[in-house]
């Protein structure tokens, strides 16, 4: 999978997503992380690439033509790579991150781990010029109603929540499959060596080695978490009649 981040600081992107899991993961070439810093493409005499807005208002605007720039630039490199393997050409999703954009989640992480190239275009200060966004923007995402100072941790959340989707990644491709989020259920809890500790036991259940009991536990611990911690959740979750009937009862 191949991410294009479009912003002006590629330092604090890259050494962010350059360690851990996602680091080896892009060592391995299972990730191609590339950063295009958008004021490379700001041609005029102090490299500038904000002005005022139109109409007043506080703090600067990025403009659109360094934006547009970078965004060509990294549309290229897509398109040659797409010729070169011989993949049909298609225009790449490039993801604003913005405040006013959907909720992030973790079906939308789903869907966008199934492209190949993803671009992502970061604002910084009080926005970017709508004009360059309507032109090669095609989803805008929120990681939360809050307000950052720019884009770049939002990318970074996104980048390292879908790459994780991505075969081969994790170490054990299963663990993205019994996570929080999948059917709408919370993980169960967790427990490691040793068996007793600050006098708390791990439950008796999963020292039995019987899988049955094991796997019934977890799902049962998943369904009090969820109604526990995200009843809105567990409104969109699918429970057999059983289940339903069960906490009814709680
Ligand atoms: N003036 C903008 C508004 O009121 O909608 C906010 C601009 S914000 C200070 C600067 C940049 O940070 C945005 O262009 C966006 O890229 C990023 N940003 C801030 N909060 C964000 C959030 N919750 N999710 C995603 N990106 C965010």
């Amino acid at each position: 999978m191949n991410f294009y981040i479009l912003t002006l600081f590629p330092d604090m992107v890259s050494q962010g997503l350059n360690t851990s899991i996602i680091g080896r993961a892009a060592g391995r070439g299972l990730l191609s992380i590339r950063t295009v810093n958008i004021r490379d493409y700001a041609f005029n005499k102090h490299q500038s690439v904000d002005d005022y807005p139109y109409g007043g208002g506080a703090g600067m605007l990025m403009q659109a033509e360094p934006v547009y720039l970078a965004y060509e630039a990294a549309a290229a490199e897509i398109r040659t790579r797409r010729q070169e393997c011989g993949e049909q050409e298609k225009k790449p999703r490039v993801v604003y991150l913005s405040p006013q954009g959907a909720v992030f989640n973790q079906n939308m992480a789903e869907e966008l781990a199934k492209e190949k190239d993803l671009i992502f275009l970061c604002g910084h200060y009080e926005g970017i010029d709508e004009r360059v966004l309507e032109e090669i923007v095609t989803d805008q995402v929120s990681i939360g109603d809050y307000v950052l100072t720019g884009g770049e941790l939002p990318a970074m959340v996104m980048v390292d929540t879908i790459s994780r989707l991505v075969p081969g990644v994790l170490h054990n491709d299963v663990s993205a499959e019994s996570e929080s989020f999948q059917d709408n259920l919370l993980e169960h809890p967790q427990y490691s060596r040793p068996e007793v500790w600050h006098g708390k036991r791990v439950p008796e259940v999963l020292l039995s080695g019987h899988h049955a009991n094991i796997l019934k536990w977890k799902r049962e611990q998943s369904i009090l978490r969820t109604k526990e911690r995200r009843p809105d959740l567990l409104e969109r979750c699918a429970l057999t009649e059983q289940e339903k009937a069960w906490i009814e009862e709680m």
